[in-house]
């Protein structure tokens, strides 16, 4: 059956009409069960038809406040004039050829924008892939190549992806790995920095990453040591300053490549282009995926020449991979971060988001922790007389929040994080509501 594109406007507000899931989303629930596996589990109990702005409407007519943008991904919003654009004349030009048997210009273009907006050192090249994971997977096999070695580093409270070799460098168990082994031969996993847990120094704990890496794999063995310049699944954790220059600086001097995932912290997230300009730092390697195409599915590696190069003709590529339509959106994503001023509008998100927290810590010692860049922050939950993780309380006020009608996302490898990413379009008004709902449900919990 056709349906209609919406005409009006969403209406940016919060409005229950029925508990959740309502009745539509009842029986959609049914059906997606009957079809569905359980592996594939969903946040909200409830099915959306429209978004837009700071608003998910789903099946029910139930309005809710968007805190998670699809995790990390319509940062420039869900419907964005310049991405719906893009995508459409794209449609109907043509949906496919495949760029590795007769190219076209749009996959140039988001190269170029790419080489122009990530701080990769000298030239660039950039191939497209179609899920973070797949972006992840090509950084290494473009890594192992040029450098002829085949270790990888990765960190404690790691997230890259969930295929074999991605699950390999993520480093929680439950639910990313678990009874999935075989994990890929040559990871190795060495410590982070968390300031709140470690109470290192950026340079302390680097000294600490520095040694396991020398004295546990070698850089003679060492491809390249993959990070996250804010862990995102791991908790949102920032590392202490000076610890990402000083590991970078270290496999400069080793012959070692390092890649910045910036899968989740890119394209505008945490009120930069990329997180790794906070740090300074230059990667050899940077991964890209999330926020790049306004929701369209679609990711990068975007490397130094002489790297990406190192793989043969053929070597890198796939079906789907920089998918035109999904070019279009990321072509259009990108102007409106531009157009748009978005980088300045994700800083004041952090303003509203860390003042609204910050205010309700100073009463509440339960928040052990508010961390975070942009609009990308989270909060960490304990029990504050011993001091451990407390992942129910996290889900409980988790599940509270969602049943008032806000996307809510947790993360932390001890469930214990309750991170906020709302779209760079959501008005205050709306972000002041949903952190109100989110912290009134703390301070009705009590476990
Ligand atoms: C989400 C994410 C990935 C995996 O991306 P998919 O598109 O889900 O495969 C990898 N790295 C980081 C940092 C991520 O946040």
């Amino acid at each position: 059956m056709p349906v209609a594109a919406p005409s009006s406007a969403l209406p940016q507000s919060r409005s229950l009409l029925t508990t959740l899931p309502g009745p539509r989303a009842q029986e959609l629930l049914e059906r997606q069960r009957q079809v569905v596996p359980a592996g594939v589990a969903s946040t909200m109990p409830t099915f959306a038809v429209r978004a837009e702005g700071g608003i998910v409407e789903d099946v029910d007519g139930n309005r809710l406040i968007d805190l998670g943008s699809g995790i990390a991904v319509t940062s420039v919003g869900a419907s964005a004039p310049r991405v719906v654009a893009g995508v459409q004349q794209q449609v109907e030009q043509f949906t496919h050829t495949c760029f590795m048997v007769t190219p076209y210009e749009g996959y140039v273009a988001v190269a170029e924008k790419l080489a122009d907006l990530t701080p990769v050192p000298g030239p660039q090249r950039t191939a497209l892939f179609n899920s973070g994971a797949e972006a992840v997977e090509n950084a290494v096999k473009v890594a192992r190549a040029y450098t002829g070695k085949q270790a990888i580093a990765a960190f404690d409270h790691a997230y890259h992806g969930r295929t074999s070799l991605t699950m390999a460098l993520t480093a929680k168990n439950k639910p990313y790995k678990n009874g999935f082994g075989p994990f890929s031969p040559e990871i190795y996993r060495v410590a982070g920095s968390y300031p709140l847990r470690d109470g290192l120094s950026g340079a302390e704990a680097a000294a600490r990453a520095i040694h396991q890496l020398d004295r546990q794999i070698g850089a003679n063995n060492l491809a390249a040591v993959i990070m996250e310049p804010i862990q995102g699944e791991g908790g949102f954790i920032v590392p202490a300053p000076g610890f990402l220059a000083e590991i970078t600086r270290w496999c400069r001097e080793n012959d070692v490549l390092f890649i910045a995932d910036e899968i989740q912290t890119g394209f505008a997230r945490t009120g930069q282009w990329f997180a790794s300009e906070f740090e300074d730092i230059q990667p050899d390697l940077i991964t890209t995926a999330k926020g790049i195409a306004g929701g369209m599915p679609l990711s990068a590696v975007t490397g130094r020449a002489e790297i990406m190069d190192a793989a043969l003709p053929g070597g890198l590529g796939g079906t789907y991979g920089g998918n035109p339509v999904a070019c279009a959106a990321a072509l259009g994503a990108i102007e409106t971060i531009m157009e748009d001023g978005l980088l300045g509008r994700a800083r004041e998100i952090e303003h509203v988001i860390v003042e609204h927290l910050t205010s309700v810590q100073r009463n509440d010692a339960r928040i052990a922790e508010v961390r975070g860049r942009g609009a990308m922050v989270a909060f960490e939950l304990i029990n504050p007389t011993t001091g451990a993780p407390d992942a129910a309380l996290t889900g409980a006020v988790a599940q509270a929040a969602r049943d008032q009608g806000v996307i809510t996302l947790t993360c932390g490898t001890d469930g214990n994080v309750i991170r906020l990413l709302p779209p760079l379009t959501i008005s205050n008004e709306l972000l002041r509501e949903g952190l109100t709902v989110i912290t009134d449900a703390l301070a009705a919990t009590t476990i």
